[in-house]
């Protein structure tokens, strides 16, 4: 209680690092541990100065002001360390977020998640597939501008993400930035310079943030009814290849060599393909000895059918279509369904099954 208010929510932010919390450093911005908890306990719309920061578990404990009256958030902050710069995330970075959310689920009324955003789309759609009936929201975020910067973006995001967490919570592992609330495998980075900096050309954001808080309801998929599992088996033998015109069979063939065992194959327009005998000869072989080859495509919009004779002879080919997956998406579905062969004994059938069954809104049915 804080005088007469109820504190009705309780978050926990998992920050993994990002520009969010980097400092300046001799040779550019890294992240800085610590950092970003002391700007947190020093901006008010974060923290409010009047109530001191807390402590739970050794973590630190902040509430933010009343977003309405006597609605407060009280957010504990787990710090990881080493934090990283998201280009230097590994599948075992991804399986230690998603054991703690895990382990943690029954806890909190939800999760923020503080991520750089270069791999940010990465690490959504991976947990939105490790996450197997997981019943609270899961909301990364991050920043193009540090917190501590006087001018930046990252007090909105935080401020938007903890506010959609704790008062409008979606079971689904969603992304916020810039004012949009974008479901977390359907996202993309799309600008490496401006605030906007993802979009979802698949699918319309699930929530907007104007004057008001506007939810998308049709488009909210309900909490994932099967028991709480964390997934965290993973291939790490996924690559992907653009496709481009004069591509040679001998590039082809040494990519497709072990130890790959999956492939997104970024295609032309509506999933086409050269038809060349060499190379539709290599993917043939390669598909048949097991590698999972998926085709979505190079465009940022639309989605991967069999309308043309170049797109089909990929299909005969064994290519997997892979509707209009992101190629971000498809990496990380390809990891999880590769990952799950030894131990939950999947078949190839059932794995391209899987790939081309929407599993959390990652694909449109
Ligand atoms: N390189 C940074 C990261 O992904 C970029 C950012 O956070 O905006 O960690």
């Amino acid at each position: 209680m804080i005088g007469a208010e109820v504190i009705q929510h309780n978050l926990l932010v998992l920050h993994t690092g990002g520009t969010i919390g980097m400092r300046p450093g001799p040779r550019g911005f890294a992240p800085s541990q610590g950092a970003l908890l002391k700007t947190i306990a020093g901006t008010p719309q974060l923290h409010d100065p009047a109530v001191g920061v807390g402590e739970r578990g050794g973590r630190p404990l902040f509430t933010t002001p009343p977003f309405a009256a006597g609605v407060r958030v009280r957010y504990e902050v787990l710090e990881y360390a080493p934090l990283l710069d998201s280009a230097n995330l590994e599948l075992s970075h991804w399986a230690r977020l998603a054991e703690d959310l895990g382990r943690l689920h029954d806890h909190y009324d939800g999760f923020v998640v503080l991520h750089g955003t270069d791999t940010m789309v990465f690490t959504a759609s991976a947990l939105s597939f490790m996450l197997e009936g997981f019943a609270k929201p899961v909301v990364l975020t991050g920043a193009q501008i540090p917190l501590g910067r006087l001018r930046n973006d990252a007090l909105g995001n935080l401020l938007g993400a903890i506010e959609i967490a704790a008062l409008h919570p979606i079971p689904e592992v969603t992304l916020f930035f810039h004012h949009r609330l974008l479901r977390g495998n359907r996202a993309r980075k799309h600008d490496a310079s401006s605030l906007d900096a993802f979009d979802s050309p698949n699918l319309p954001p699930l929530a907007t943030v104007g004057i008001h808080v506007q939810l998308n309801d049709a488009l909210i998929l309900p909490a994932d009814p099967r028991p709480l599992r964390v997934r965290t088996e993973l291939s790490p033998h996924v690559g992907s290849l653009r496709l481009y015109p004069g591509i040679t069979g001998a590039v082809l063939e040494n990519l497709l060599r072990p130890p790959l065992e999956g492939l997104v194959l970024e295609t032309y327009g509506a999933g086409n393909g050269p038809e060349r005998a060499d190379l539709l000869a290599l993917l043939r072989e390669a598909s048949t000895r097991g590698v999972l080859i998926l085709n979505v495509t190079q465009c940022s919009r639309g989605h991967v059918r069999g309308d043309y004779q170049a797109g089909r002879a990929l299909a005969e080919a064994g290519v997997i279509a892979g509707g209009d997956l992101t190629s971000e998406a498809a990496m990380a579905k390809l990891a999880l369904v590769l990952g799950q062969r030894a131990c939950s004994g999947w078949t190839r059938d059932v794995q391209v099954r899987l790939l081309q069954t929407p599993l959390r809104g990652e694909m449109s049915g």
